[in-house]
């Protein structure tokens, strides 16, 4: 079965606009979503412009904040913090990864953790482990989405998460670990990665590195989440799991593309949607 992430993610925005549009009737304000991008990294031009268009169509609001000729570390303190204060702004994306020279953390704790939409800042990622409710980081939520929507059961699974980034591999893990699941990290360093993924009735990959896993690194009947975007030298875009070999012994596998990708900004979308409640309801 292919685990159609478009198909959820369609279902998720389509919740969104219907909660778009109570809000805009209830209080006439749209979620308004700031979009910072410094530098002319290209995959992040298209990354933020893609973002910018699905939150347009589900009537959230977004205002972009473009520096292709980059901003000094100071400047982009002060725009963050204005952006933080400015009460017609709900939520704050800030485009990854920030040019050479840039202290990504010190930016990321620089936004206000309740107009943190990527789930990225150092509170909401220790309200995550410390199991309150909080933002949650937009890929590892579109993972769980896609297992909830398909009706996989996680209680005492055997859940295994290839690759322990920040940003996708440890909140991934905690979010199963909170839904019961026995979770298992994987990472360069593992001596026996076959001899884990085979454990795996969740199988979710996000190594960045295509062909990661392989069909006879997959237990029969399993549930496999690809995280993993990889540009081929022929311009084919892929995972990290071989799709073909894999998906002739998984019950359900993401194809990519089509499968997390459009998941990460539903989840961004549904974040700004709940930033943008709690900041109206609080007033
Ligand atoms: P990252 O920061 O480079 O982390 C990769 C992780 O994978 C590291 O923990 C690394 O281990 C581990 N790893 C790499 N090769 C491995 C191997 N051969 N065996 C076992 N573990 C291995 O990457 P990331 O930001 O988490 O992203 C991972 C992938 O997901 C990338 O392809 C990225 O483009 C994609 N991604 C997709 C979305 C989406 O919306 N679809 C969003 C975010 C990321 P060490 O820690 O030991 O180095």
């Amino acid at each position: 079965m292919i685990l159609d992430g478009k198909a959820v993610a369609e279902k998720v925005l389509a919740e969104v606009r219907d909660g778009v549009g109570r809000l805009r009737a209830q209080r006439g304000v749209a979620p308004t979503l700031a979009v910072v991008l410094v530098g002319d990294f290209a995959p992040s031009r298209i990354y933020t412009r893609n973002k910018m268009k699905a939150a347009e169509a589900v009537g959230i609001q977004s205002k972009d904040f473009l520096y292709p000729e980059g901003l000094s570390a100071e400047e982009l303190f002060q725009l963050l913090t204005a952006l933080n204060l400015d009460e017609a702004v709900h939520g704050i994306l800030l485009q990854l990864p920030l040019p050479k020279g840039f202290d990504e953390g010190a930016a990321i704790a620089t936004i206000a953790p309740e107009k943190d939409v990527d789930g990225f800042h150092p509170v909401n990622l220790g309200n995550l482990l410390g199991g309150t409710p909080t933002l949650l980081p937009c890929t590892p939520a579109g993972c769980l989405e896609i297992l909830d929507r398909y009706g996989v059961d996680l209680t005492g699974a055997e859940a295994v998460v290839v690759g322990r980034s920040r940003i996708v591999g440890k909140p991934l893990a905690q979010l199963l670990l909170a839904r019961h699941a026995t979770v298992t990290m994987c990472h360069t360093r593992t001596r026996d990665l076959a001899a884990h993924t085979r454990r795996a009735d969740v199988l979710c990959v996000a190594a960045g590195r295509p062909q990661v896993i392989t069909g006879e690194m997959v237990k029969e009947g399993a549930w496999v989440i690809d995280v993993g975007v990889n540009r081929l030298p022929t311009g084919k875009l892929v995972g990290d799991v071989d799709f073909e070999s894999v998906s002739r012994r998984a019950r359900g596998v993401t194809p990519v593309p089509g499968g997390v990708g459009p998941m990460t900004v539903a989840m961004l979308l549904k974040n700004t949607l709940l930033v943008a409640e709690r900041q109206l309801a609080a007033r």
